[in-house]
């Protein structure tokens, strides 16, 4: 967790830009400056009076943060603050999954393009090839990830020797990087920036080819899934896709924003690596 030095440190800062903040706005704000080092600048006040965040590649985005939003709408053009709307849960402990949480679904396309690059030649001078377990895969080196994925390779090449059986999970992958549109969508897929990984397909249901969609079934499968593999992938900043309402279980997304504990390394300005 951010110390309470930090914390005042950015209260007083968001004050002296003379802003005020709702608290929730405040601490979304802190987790996605420490998340993604260096990459969202000043807070100012245009001449209509709307807040907006200078990125570290010359955008701005606009500081919106509206309780009341849809979840179509966030999900459509999420903001800056909506990325956090909803919390990342530890656990599966629910009954059936709470209709439309999908923390992680909300995706803020200026900030994953200031931080990994805004088209597909840009962001594959950030890609890297590392070894992980028996293959070679490409991932972003940008902001930590290809590193965070190596560590989780390490760690799964362990619990493979007590636990063989799940060796079929990293067999026959999906793939990382793939600069593509969500089917049926106008959005970039987060494999476009190549922080994303499907582990094997054939293992991993995805919520739109299930045919008997019932939300029983569903946490069925969410519950089926290898907790020890998804544990691995959360304690090194991945999310998984098995906590979406609209899930995919093969698929794990590299997001410091929603663990607080991890320290991301200052990575350098883009063009610049
Ligand atoms: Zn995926």
């Amino acid at each position: 967790m951010f110390s309470p030095l930090v914390v005042a440190c950015v209260v007083l800062l968001l004050v002296c830009e003379g802003q005020s903040f709702d608290p929730g706005a405040s601490k979304a704000l802190v987790s996605l400056r420490a998340a993604y080092p260096g990459a969202i600048g000043k807070v100012l006040k245009d001449q209509q009076g709307v807040l907006r965040a200078r990125l570290r590649n010359g955008g701005e985005e606009i500081l919106r943060y509206e309780k009341q939003r849809s979840h179509a709408d966030r999900v459509a053009a999420p903001s800056l603050l909506d990325i956090l709307h909803q919390a990342y849960p530890s656990n599966l402990d629910f009954e059936a999954w709470p209709r439309n949480l999908d923390p992680g679904r909300y995706r803020n396309d200026a900030l994953l393009k200031e931080v990994y690059g805004d088209t597909k030649p840009e962001v594959e001078k950030g890609l890297v090839t590392i070894k992980f377990l028996d293959k070679s895969i490409r991932f972003q080196s940008r902001n930590g990830a290809a590193e965070a994925l190596r560590e989780v390779g390490k760690e799964v090449a362990i619990l493979l020797q007590t636990e063989p059986q799940l060796r079929k999970y990293f067999q026959e992958m999906g793939g990382t990087f793939n600069w593509r549109k969500i089917a049926g969508t106008q959005r970039l897929s987060s494999h476009s920036f190549g922080i994303a990984i499907d582990l094997n397909p054939s293992l991993g249901a995805y919520w739109k080819w299930e045919r008997d969609q019932d939300r029983l079934g569903d946490m069925k499968r969410r519950l089926a899934y290898p907790g020890k593999i998804v544990r691995i992938f959360e304690k090194h900043g991945f999310i998984w896709g098995g906590k979406w309402y609209h899930y995919d279980l093969m698929h794990f997304e590299y997001r410091p924003e929603f663990f607080p504990s991890l320290k991301v390394p200052p990575s350098p300005k883009r063009g610049a690596d």
